[in-house]
């Protein structure tokens, strides 16, 4: 697994589970807040952590924001400085930007401002817990031993498209053996279907490409 220089900008409870659970899974991750004892608290929990107002563009130029492989801008509450951050971020050049937004306004103007995803989480996690209450799984995950198993999986806005364009297998070296659409189940699919966002999938690979896939999907 390439190891990806993460930037996290603000240490609220959103932002330190990003920061820390990168860092647990060995990513390299920088991390900043302007309240001194948000700082302190996560310092020995990511690769560095400083006193940094995501506000002052030049500070932020100083720490090398277009060097980030993502910049995740967990800033809440305050829709002002969360909309500071994530312009000051994409205009010094970071390539992939993620930002929180706390309603549908800040979202559309997070988007308009050229955040690269926006995130909601209390929405999104509403949502995603009403559908698995109302859609019940095609399979739970089934252990083939020989570390093969077959996942289902919820397609999203970073897989979608035609079988063929989403080369699930040249990518990540696993097979999907069927896609269920609004109920109906697709069995024998071909190159040319489509998964749209909620779809879900049935996986079959090794558990390290599954787990890939699940990360690559956010899950
Ligand atoms: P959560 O709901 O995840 O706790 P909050 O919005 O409450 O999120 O927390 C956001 C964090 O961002 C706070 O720790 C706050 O100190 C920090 N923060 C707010 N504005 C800035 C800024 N301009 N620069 C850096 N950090 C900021």
């Amino acid at each position: 697994m390439k190891t990806k220089q993460c930037l996290v900008i603000g240490l609220g409870r959103f932002g330190t589970a990003v920061a820390t659970t990168l860092y647990e899974m060995g990513h390299e991750v920088v991390a900043i807040d302007h309240n001194e004892e948000n700082v302190e608290r996560v310092m020995n929990l990511v690769t560095h952590a400083a006193i940094v107002d995501a506000g002052d563009e030049r500070a932020l130029r100083a720490m090398g924001v277009a060097d980030f492989d993502v910049v995740v801008v967990a800033i809440g509450t305050d829709v002002q400085a969360n909309i500071l951050a994530t312009m000051n971020a994409k205009s010094l050049g970071a390539t992939y930007v993620v930002s929180k937004a706390i309603d549908e306004m800040a979202r559309r103007v997070l988007e308009r401002i050229g955040a690269d995803l926006v995130i909601r989480p209390e929405h999104d996690m509403g949502v995603r817990l009403a559908r698995q209450i109302a859609t019940p799984n095609i399979v739970d995950t089934l252990d083939l031993g020989g570390d093969y198993a077959i996942v289902e999986i919820e397609a999203n806005e970073r897989v979608k498209g035609t079988l063929r364009d989403l080369n699930l297998t040249g990518r990540f070296g696993v097979q999907v053996i069927a896609i269920s659409h609004a109920g109906k189940i697709e069995v024998t699919p071909r190159a040319e279907d489509i998964v749209r966002p909620h779809d879900r999938l049935v996986v079959i690979g090794t558990s390290h490409n599954l787990d890939e896939l699940r990360r690559f999907l956010g899950e």
